[in-house]
């Protein structure tokens, strides 16, 4: 069994494969204003930490293992001095997260001697035909990440335009991407054809221009939120303004995860408000499956809003039953095997005048493994529940991610191959209901087929490569083992299938 330890090996919860923000700003203290936007994402990564900024002539980057603040302090700040800069939060899905090389943003020499700086959220499905290209050019580098590629690609093409590079290396990535990159004197915002993961354009009081992987990045600097970057869309930022390339067209999928779970909930997403989102898919899920109770309750802190939803549709209460340790994040320090036994306490604690004697509704955004959940009706047993229905705002995850989500393999999946009862029976719940697929997708208010929702269905839009090509460290280890021939890609059509037979998980943290 998996130990739902926080934030440590066997974690129930999925992690975001990373934040990034971007600004061009010439009468701003763009480190800071970078440090700030980071800060405000640090949900979406907390294994490293990085800036780099640039001053029209050189670019300066600094990056380190760790939380914003753990990473940066005054002095380091004071010393990134410059107008243009972009950051990045990072949780590995490709390559190691304790390998300092990894840490963004990736940094490589042009031809021309210049530098190209990137910061990347999302997940490529074809690493391997990448480094093969680059294998053959006899461009070694040390990282061992997709992003630190798809910088080296850039590098190494003939014209010292970034844009024109980005022209030439854009059609060979296959997979997720939100990208801010930068050269001594343009900051670039990119998002792949798809538009996977989220991408935003504000701007600064002062004229400056910000892009950052959320509106709650925007906020915290005071940038007004100008528009999404849409999928396929280059944008510049330099001293003649913001200019838009439309590199390349494809039907939009967002990924709805971001709407059920990553994103914070004061962001927007395609102009809709997270939280309001969280509170129709609540409503929704309380019409699908209601409950006779006498209380709703959250599992803090992503379901808050639905659990609210549901408490408001239903005519039920909500109260606050379960109280979370803000202050619980990544820790380095390997639990003992009595507080391993603890699991869920290091973050959750019942509040039994609350819950006391009632039959409650819990409302969850998400169960992955399930043995979190089957801790947290524990607790709330303990607590003195008479009833404890569980009530989840999505449908259940059977297929693993591979567009920069750590979700865990289909073997440790707990609803892959099981149905709702024998999901309920393991977690020892009174009564389990989700959220239907197109409960989820309709709560949105946005069109349904502007999803990714593969997790959840198997239907996925983007290509995905055999098992080989989709380990994590799939740059850590021999290319020999993968054929010498770079991966192969399957068709859409076969690929929920083959992830079925074949795929162990892409995660070795999850
Ligand atoms: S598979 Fe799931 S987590 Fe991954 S992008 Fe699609 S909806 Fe999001």
């Amino acid at each position: 069994m998996s130990a739902p330890f926080p934030g440590v090996k066997g974690s129930d919860r999925p992690r975001e494969a990373c934040g990034v923000f971007g600004v061009f700003a010439p009468e701003e203290d763009v480190a800071s204003l970078t440090y700030f936007g980071l800060y405000a994402l640090q949900h979406r990564g907390q294994e490293s930490a990085g800036i780099a900024v640039g001053d029209g002539d050189s670019l300066l980057v600094y990056s380190n293992l760790g939380l914003v603040n753990q990473v940066f302090d005054e002095k380091v700040l004071g010393g990134l001095a410059g107008h243009l800069a972009i950051g990045h939060v990072r949780y590995s899905t490709t390559g190691s997260s304790g390998k300092l090389e990894n840490a963004q943003p990736a940094f490589m020499t042009r031809r021309d001697g210049g530098g190209i700086a990137l910061g990347h959220n999302g997940n490529l499905v074809n690493t391997l035909e990448l480094a093969h290209e680059l294998d053959a050019d006899g461009i070694e580098i040390d990282a061992t990440t997709d992003s630190h590629l798809v910088c080296a690609l850039l590098a190494q093409q003939e014209t010292s335009d970034l844009v024109e590079a980005w022209r030439l290396v854009a059609p060979k990535l296959q997979g997720a991407y939100s990208i801010t990159a930068m050269d001594e004197k343009r900051v670039m915002a990119i998002r792949d054809p798809y538009g996977v993961r989220p991408l935003v354009i504000g701007r600064l009081p002062s004229g400056g221009w910000v892009f950052a992987s959320e509106t709650c990045a925007l906020d915290i600097i005071g940038a007004a939120f100008i528009r999404d970057v849409e999928p396929g869309e280059l944008v510049v930022a330099d001293e003649n303004g913001l200019r838009s390339h439309q590199l390349s067209e494809a039907p939009p999928r967002l990924c709805v995860f971001e709407f059920v779970y990553f994103a914070r909930p004061d962001s927007t997403l395609m102009g809709r408000s997270v939280y309001s989102v969280r509170r129709a898919m609540g409503k929704q899920l309380a019409d699908e499956a209601p409950a006779d109770a006498d209380l709703v309750i959250a599992v803090p802190q992503c379901a808050t809003a639905a659990a609210q939803g549901y408490a408001d549709r239903a005519g039920l209460p909500y109260a606050d039953g379960i109280i979370v340790n803000r202050y619980v994040g990544r820790t380095f320090i390997q639990p003992t095997q009595s507080l391993r036994e603890q699991g869920v306490r290091m973050k959750l604690n019942p509040m039994p005048e609350v819950i006391e004697g009632k039959r409650l509704v819990v409302v969850d955004d998400s169960i992955f493994r399930g043995t979190t959940t089957r801790e947290v009706v524990d607790m709330l047993r303990r607590a003195g529940a008479r009833e404890v229905h569980l009530r989840v705002s999505s449908p259940p995850v059977k297929w693993p991610c591979f567009y920069g989500i750590d979700i865990p393999s289909r073997d440790e999946l707990v609803g892959a191959f099981r149905d709702v009862e024998q999901i309920r029976e393991l977690i020892g719940a009174d009564s389990l209901g989700y959220l239907s697929l197109d409960g989820m997708l309709t709560s949105t208010g946005a069109p349904t087929e502007r999803f990714c929702h593969a997790c959840f269905s198997g239907g996925y839009p983007i290509d995905i490569p055999p098992e080989t090509a989709l380990t994590k460290n799939v740059l850590e280890v021999p290319r020999a083992a993968f054929n010498g021939n770079g991966a192969k890609r399957l068709p859409v059509s076969a690929a929920a299938a083959h992830a079925e037979s074949t795929l162990p998980g892409l995660s070795e943290e999850g």
